[in-house]
């Protein structure tokens, strides 16, 4: 324990002594008692650690009990020590050149100082010393605050900012820093880095099947498996979902040597993540595709350079599951040019530059009994371009919502227009509905609208579908059909037989037509597979009590081969190409 005797000749800032001066008076010698053992207290419950030295010696002359509490040495084993003797601070060498500083510049603060307890534990303080004389001696006053515990806090701080919590990786933040500081080292070495994206192939499907905490558990290995492929040197980030960045830093000056490198990384890293994974009692298995652009300089930027990967890596998967695509300048120039087809629609939506051709549909006695309508772009300068090079990019930017309500608006208003004529009264208008039209939680309202606006019989619409949008939530579907259904139209399914046909979700839907699909058509005359299927669908539409009507028939040939194998209404060259409406109306007129 602290020896008491000591106490008055080495607290701070008080007199090492009594005066002993003969005028002062019993009054102020009391006073200053008081004093003294005032800061006495606040020595001793201080709740910093304090220590004072002598300045000319070295030597540890007090410390206080939250610093012995701190450190575990007694005060005994402080007193008379210099820094270096106590044991505390870990290096020697070092701590005799703080104190020739301390002795030197008074003032010295150390932010984060490490020292090593009695029992070994290593701990970090703030250090700030301080000298003054006093009575005659020169003490230096360090002041030592435990930051361990603020340090630990700043840690997890920084985990949290810069790490993914599920893999313990680096996240985009701290990818992004690794990124630029390999950009900045491959600009200065002039030698290849590599940024690769990759993408887990089944991970969604996986994830829905066998819930959120067994997809963590892959995500976690796949984390793992990736690491162990990788120097040092390099980054694997996980950027969220099954997202997965890995910057190789250091392949090589020349750039066919460098990709070779890449190669050989992710060979390694295929046959890591192609081994089965162990998630609760099952092994699951697991592919990856990646994409990868390599750099050598920081002229390019790092989002660019993120772009360029990730575009790489949507072509890996395009190319089918497993594979790797080095980005090519051609990607970038595809990807302009959809940007530049993208502002082009929307403005198209607005300045309304797109027309419906109408197809006839014809029953076995060349009747007409409808038409289905088919989208067509005026663009002022590529003349009319086919749906099949717009559609998708409507779809994929939800522009499909404004181009499929327009689609609607126009056929119901023809509609009305026919009403009022003998030959054309009785004619359905077939639409063709995407999947995220379909899927708007408001579509029966959208469509409910437009017959009350336009003033269009709902028997005369009918709505094509594809089996792909019907799966997809099937309540939904059921439910938005039948009220669709109960105001009296109709559903033809699209394309049928090139989907997931199930027979249960058939039987539960209000449909009124099955249409075969082009493909089986085509071919139907040659191919015994084609024509069988053909024959399964009629036969099937029957059983259902279900129409069915056949797409793309060009000869009559095909349409005789339909006929008798009892599909009994048309669509096709044969009959006519979709036409512009006074085409269209034409032929309905028999004119
Ligand atoms: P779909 O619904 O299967 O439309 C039938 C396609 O087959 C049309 O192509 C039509 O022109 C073509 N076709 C008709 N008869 C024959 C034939 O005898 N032989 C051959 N080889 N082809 C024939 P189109 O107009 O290029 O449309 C392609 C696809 O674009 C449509 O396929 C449909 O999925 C989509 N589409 C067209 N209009 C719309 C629309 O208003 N909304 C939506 N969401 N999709 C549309
Ligand atoms: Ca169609
Ligand atoms: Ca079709």
């Amino acid at each position: 324990m602290r020896n008491p005797k000591n106490t008055l000749r080495t607290s701070p800032s008080v007199p090492a002594q009594t005066p002993t001066s003969k005028s002062m008076s019993d009054l102020a010698l009391k006073a200053l008692l008081v004093s003294e053992s005032r800061y006495r207290r606040l020595f001793e419950s201080a709740r910093d650690g304090i220590l004072l030295l002598n300045a000319d010696t070295g030597q540890i002359e007090d410390v206080n009990p939250y610093l012995i509490e701190m450190l575990g040495y007694t005060h005994a084993e402080f007193l008379g020590k210099k820094l270096w003797e106590v044991g505390t601070f870990t290096d020697i060498a070092e701590s005799q050149k703080m104190f020739s500083k301390i002795q030197a510049e008074g003032y010295v603060r150390y932010g984060d100082l490490p020292l090593r307890t009695k029992a070994g534990a290593l701990i970090a303080v703030e250090f700030v010393s301080n000298s003054y004389d006093c009575e005659g001696t020169n003490v230096i006053q360090c002041n030592i605050r435990n930051i361990t515990e603020r340090k630990k806090t700043d840690e997890r701080i920084k985990e949290l900012a810069f790490f993914d919590q599920l893999t313990g990786l680096p996240n985009r933040l701290l990818l992004q820093d690794r990124l630029k500081q390999a950009m900045f080292a491959s600009s200065r070495s002039g030698i290849f880095c590599a940024l690769l994206f990759m993408d887990m192939d089944n991970f969604k499907n996986l994830n829905d099947t066998l819930g959120h905490d067994k997809g963590d558990a892959l995500l976690k290995q796949i984390g793992q498996r990736l690491t162990l492929c990788v120097r040092e040197g390099d980054t694997v980030a996980r950027l969220g979902g099954d997202e997965f960045v890995v910057v190789l830093a250091g392949l090589n000056a020349d750039k066919a040597e460098a990709a070779k490198g890449v190669k050989t990384v992710v060979r390694k890293m295929n046959v890591a993540l192609n081994q089965p994974y162990q998630i609760g009692g099952a092994l699951h298995n697991s592919t990856a595709s990646m994409g990868v652009t390599l750099f050598k300089d920081d002229l390019i930027n790092s989002d660019d350079l993120m772009k360029q990967a990730d575009l790489a890596m949507y072509k890996s998967k395009e190319a089918g599951r497993n594979t790797l695509r080095f980005f090519d300048p051609n990607m970038e120039l595809a990807v302009m040019k959809r940007a530049g087809m993208e502002n082009d629609l929307r403005r198209a939506i607005e300045e309304k530059q797109f027309v419906l051709h109408y197809q006839a549909q014809i029953t076995g006695e060349n009747r007409i009994t409808g038409a289905e309508v088919l989208l067509r772009w005026q663009h002022p300068q590529r003349g009319m371009v086919p749906p099949a090079e717009f559609i998708s990019l409507a779809e994929e930017t939800g522009l499909i919502q404004l181009l499929g309500k327009w689609v609607l608006e126009t056929a119901c208003a023809r509609l009305v227009v026919w009403a009022d004529q003998l030959e054309m009264a009785d004619l359905t208008i077939a639409v063709n509905v995407s999947a995220n039209q379909f899927r708007q939680p408001d579509f029966v309202d959208q469509i409910l609208k437009i017959l009350k606006n336009t003033g269009a019989n709902p028997s005369r619409l009918k709505l094509e579908l594809t089996e792909s949008l019907l799966i997809h939530d099937v309540e939904d579907t059921v439910e938005k059909m039948f009220a669709l259904k109960a105001k009296g139209i109709c559903f033809s399914l699209d394309d049928f037989g090139t989907g997931y046909s199930s027979l249960s979700y058939l039987k539960r839907l209000p449909l009124d037509q099955l249409k075969i699909d082009r493909s089986f058509v085509r071919d139907i005359l040659t191919d015994p597979n084609d024509a069988a299927i053909a024959r399964t669908i009629v036969a099937l539409g029957q059983s259902l009590g279900l129409g069915v009507i056949a797409e793309g028939v060009e000869t009559e040939a095909q349409r005789n081969f339909l006929a008798v194998s009892g599909c009994h209404a048309y669509q096709g060259y044969f009959f006519s190409q979709p036409l512009p409406v006074e085409g269209f109306e034409k032929i309905a007129q028999g004119v």
